[in-house]
């Protein structure tokens, strides 16, 4: 999709603090970090949510969430993370392209409120 930021971020049109890319999946820092380490997986190929899925979407998510966990390894998060898929305006999504946040470095409050 030419007008979503999550595109010209995977795409490098609009910079960031690259994690980790495969053929899949781009990772990056989020830029308003709600914990010591947050970071954003997302998928290479366009889709707004996890509202709709189907069997290619879902091996894609299984691959964001399998992503995710080496990322939390690599950033020594030992003692726990938290992962977090927000999906539409009551599950609080701003940007509408699916993404898996990875959060950790303190302790998390649940549930968030
Ligand atoms: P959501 O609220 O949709 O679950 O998460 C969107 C996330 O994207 C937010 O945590 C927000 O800080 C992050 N974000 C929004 N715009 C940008 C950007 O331009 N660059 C980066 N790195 N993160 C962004
Ligand atoms: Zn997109």
């Amino acid at each position: 999709m030419s007008d979503c930021l999550f595109c010209k971020i995977a795409n490098k049109e609009i910079p960031s603090e690259k994690i980790y890319e495969d053929d899949v999946v781009f990772a990056f820092k989020d830029i308003d970090p709600k914990a010591p380490f947050h970071g954003l997986v997302i998928p290479k190929m366009h889709f707004p949510s996890v509202k709709e899925m189907d069997e290619e979407r879902a091996k894609i998510v299984g691959h964001m969430v399998m992503v995710g966990s080496r990322i939390a390894a690599d950033q020594g998060l030992d003692n726990g993370f938290r992962m977090v898929i927000n999906t539409g305006e009551d599950g609080g999504q701003t940007v509408d392209h699916c993404h898996l946040h990875i959060l950790g470095g303190r302790s998390l409050q649940w549930p968030p409120g």
